[in-house]
């Protein structure tokens, strides 16, 4: 890399105690983060020095990749490249002590499916796949030395993937102060970043008496497209089996449903007309959060309750390592689009929600994409390379429950030379739903499971 303010040792401080300051809200959202920059402590003494000195964890026995985040991407990625070369030393580095599936969780709030089918153990993926978990926080980086420095002190690396996924971008909807960020976040929670959020939301429905409960859809390339509306119509459908007198305001930034358009269209007519209010083109210019109102371009919304998921961005730990692209809006990596690595480092890759390409923001993407990534950081060890596949995007939307009612899309991408964009390619969509989309959808998700954690 060439720019050595970039891995400074007092760059790596100013960005560590940031992030340290912002860990103290748990996961916060990406402004929230850098908020907390400008005034954060220093860390102490003491603190410092825990951070300063080497991760007590085994030495590596063979060339080590460090993988950041342990969602979709980093648990795909684990189990791969020790399946690829068993000769990697691989270490899975997550902040969280369990992960909880984002992948059904709407089901999951109209009581669908138990927490316990939604949680799996960090340490069983580990101890199934020959690779080491270590809970803890990355906070910033140095890519000369390569090194990844974390709460509990620096990991070397060989090969670094990052796959933090993405964080909440409150100052596209209006909301710039960092302290009514935090509140918003709290307060109203979006659930597309942490498994606090959904639990959360889970008591917000279950509890709600009555009167305008408020969903908002994002624009832009947000996390899984079908989800809110998808929740939309899980939300409606605990009311409608509570029988209370509630409506679900689904609020959405585009000017039209951006997936599963005529599935979605007809759920809410035919399912939920009296439950569902749907306005498209809802462009969101504030939120007042005290005054429970959502504002638009040229209206406002009064609400009982609400979950706001705003735009979305890449995760700041990208932007804080400097290694984000400065024209990209979501503040993704500057990488090489079919092989993954930052342009100027062969070493550092960027996967999942995080990634600069614009496919698909989801679990299943980022699951086929990281046995693809890991092939191609197997045969860089070797001094070999990987012909580029795609990958494989598929999404089911529960949209009725008792029973259980889905509806499915697959698709994959090309590259188009001329435009130099990616584009769609051989797309299925399935948006006549039925109990059959209901049980795929379920058995999807325990393969996806059994992947990630047991096989
Ligand atoms: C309600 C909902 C429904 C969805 N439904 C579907 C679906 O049906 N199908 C589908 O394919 N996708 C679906 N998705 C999308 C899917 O969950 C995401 O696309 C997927 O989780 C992306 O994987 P990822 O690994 O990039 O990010 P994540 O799964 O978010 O993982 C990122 C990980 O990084 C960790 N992390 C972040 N920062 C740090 C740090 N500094 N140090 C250590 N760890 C860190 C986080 O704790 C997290 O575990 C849904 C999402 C939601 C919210």
């Amino acid at each position: 890399m060439s720019n050595p303010d970039k891995l400074s040792r007092r760059r790596f401080i100013q960005a560590g105690g940031a992030a340290l300051a912002g860990s103290a809200f748990g996961a916060t959202p990406a402004t929230a983060t850098a908020a907390t920059a400008g005034d954060a402590k220093q860390p102490t003494a003491p603190a410092l020095h825990k951070l300063l000195r080497k991760a007590a964890i085994p030495a590596s026995r063979g060339a080590r990749v460090v993988v950041v985040g342990g969602g979709w991407s980093g648990l795909t990625m684990a189990k791969y490249l020790k399946r690829f070369n068993p000769a990697f030393d691989v270490v899975l580095i997550d902040r969280q002590s369990a992960f909880v599936s984002f992948p059904v969780s709407n089901a999951w709030l109209a009581d669908q499916v138990t927490l316990e089918f939604l949680s799996h153990s960090f340490f069983e993926a580990a101890n199934n796949h020959g690779y080491l978990f270590m809970q803890a926080t990355a906070l910033g980086f140095d890519f000369e030395s390569r090194r990844v420095y974390t709460e509990q002190g620096y990991v070397e690396y060989d090969y670094l993937v990052l796959a933090p996924g993405i964080e909440y971008d409150y100052s596209r909807i209006g909301v710039d102060d960092t302290e009514a960020q935090n509140l918003l976040f709290h307060r109203y929670p979006g659930g597309f970043v942490t498994s606090s959020e959904l639990l959360t939301i889970k008591q917000k429905i279950h509890r709600f008496k009555g009167g305008t409960f408020v969903l908002t859809v994002p624009n832009g390339d947000y996390r899984c497209s079908a989800a809110p509306y998808e929740r939309a119509c899980m939300v409606a459908a605990v009311f409608k089996r509570r029988r209370i007198s509630a409506k679900v305001l689904l609020l959405d930034m585009n000017s039209e449903i951006t997936i599963k358009k005529a599935g979605f269209s007809r759920a809410f007519e035919q399912l939920y007309g009296d439950f569902i209010e749907y306005l498209p083109s809802s462009e969101i210019s504030s939120v007042d959060i005290e005054g429970r109102r959502v504002v638009t371009e040229f209206d406002e919304f009064p609400f009982d309750d609400a979950i706001i998921y705003p735009p979305v961005r890449a995760s700041s730990l990208i932007e804080e390592a400097g290694i984000d692209n400065p024209q990209d809006s979501q503040k993704a990596a500057n990488t090489d689009p079919f092989r993954y690595h930052l342009v100027d480092d062969e070493r550092v890759y960027v996967t999942g929600d995080s990634r600069s390409q614009p496919f698909s923001k989801g679990g299943h993407t980022a699951h086929s994409e990281a046995q693809y990534v890991a092939e191609v950081i197997a045969a860089h060890a070797l001094g070999r390379e990987v012909r580029w596949r795609s990958p494989q995007t598929m999404c089911f939307s529960a949209v009725d429950i008792e029973p259980l009612r889905a509806m499915s899309i697959i698709t994959y991408y090309k590259f188009d030379k001329q435009s130099g964009l990616f584009a769609f390619d051989r797309t299925h969509l399935m948006d006549k739903w039925d109990t059959q989309g209901g049980q795929a959808s379920l058995a999807w998700a325990e393969g996806m499971y059994r992947d990630m954690f047991y096989l």
